[in-house]
């Protein structure tokens, strides 16, 4: 099984090393940033599977960071533990508002850390798991499994195409601008050549092969999957 990845945001070095130590002990593969806007850049370039984070840091600090976060849908749903001293209560709170998963006061056991970070992954995970199937016209595709069928046959996708196909199943009959997809797909900012969706669509088109038509294209501003 493929290690979860974990991003450790802390500026004081050696709470930091004992948090990767710890976790790294656990099983997961840890990264670590000292500050919110390096946090903020190594997530937007590949988002981890969690995200443990002091609220205060120098610059961009925990609760600016989640704000951010959480208003990208490419990150909104991205798992975060906060970290918090004492003395920090409201702060607390309003974190959770913000929609952090969890938060851990400090000083911390490292054995609760890794018990609080199983516990989100894990309730991250066990709704997607239940019941996550998209049924349009012949196209099968199973979330939790990773699968697609066309007309009962499987096809194989990489897992760019699959998430594509999951986000125009899913908007089924909304039109999807390039910028939209980008953003909610490959979770780049708008910069970024638009052509990567077009290739994709392209690629993906012809794997459908008698759906490949559901996938309509709209002149001037992106795709929209036929319901
Ligand atoms: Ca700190």
């Amino acid at each position: 099984m493929k290690r979860q990845r974990i991003l450790v945001v802390e500026d004081e070095p050696d709470i930091a090393e004992i948090l990767r130590y710890n976790l790294e002990r656990a099983g997961f593969a840890v990264e670590m940033a000292g500050q919110g806007d390096t946090a903020l850049e190594a997530i937007r370039r590949q988002p981890p599977d969690l995200l443990l984070l002091d609220l205060m840091l120098p610059g961009l600090d925990g609760l600016e960071l989640t704000r951010i976060l959480r208003r990208d849908a490419a990150t909104a749903q991205l798992p975060v533990v906060m970290l918090t001293a004492r003395g920090e209560e409201i702060d607390r709170i309003v974190g959770l508002e913000l929609g952090a998963d969890d938060y851990i006061p400090k000083p911390f056991s490292p054995r609760e850390v890794v018990l609080r970070v199983r516990a989100v992954l894990r309730r991250r995970q066990a709704p997607e798991a239940a019941a996550d199937v998209l049924e349009i016209g012949t196209l099968r595709l199973d979330a939790a499994a990773h699968r697609l069928a066309v007309r009962g046959k499987e096809v194989a996708l990489t897992a760019t195409e699959f998430r594509l196909l999951h986000t125009l199943m899913e908007r089924a009959g909304r039109i999807q601008t390039r910028s939209r997809l980008l953003s909610d797909v490959w979770g780049y900012a708008e910069e970024v050549d638009s052509r990567t969706v077009d290739t994709h669509v392209r690629r993906l088109r012809r794997k459908l092969g008698a759906e490949a038509d559901r996938i309509e294209t709209v002149i001037g501003v992106g795709y929209r999957l036929k319901p």
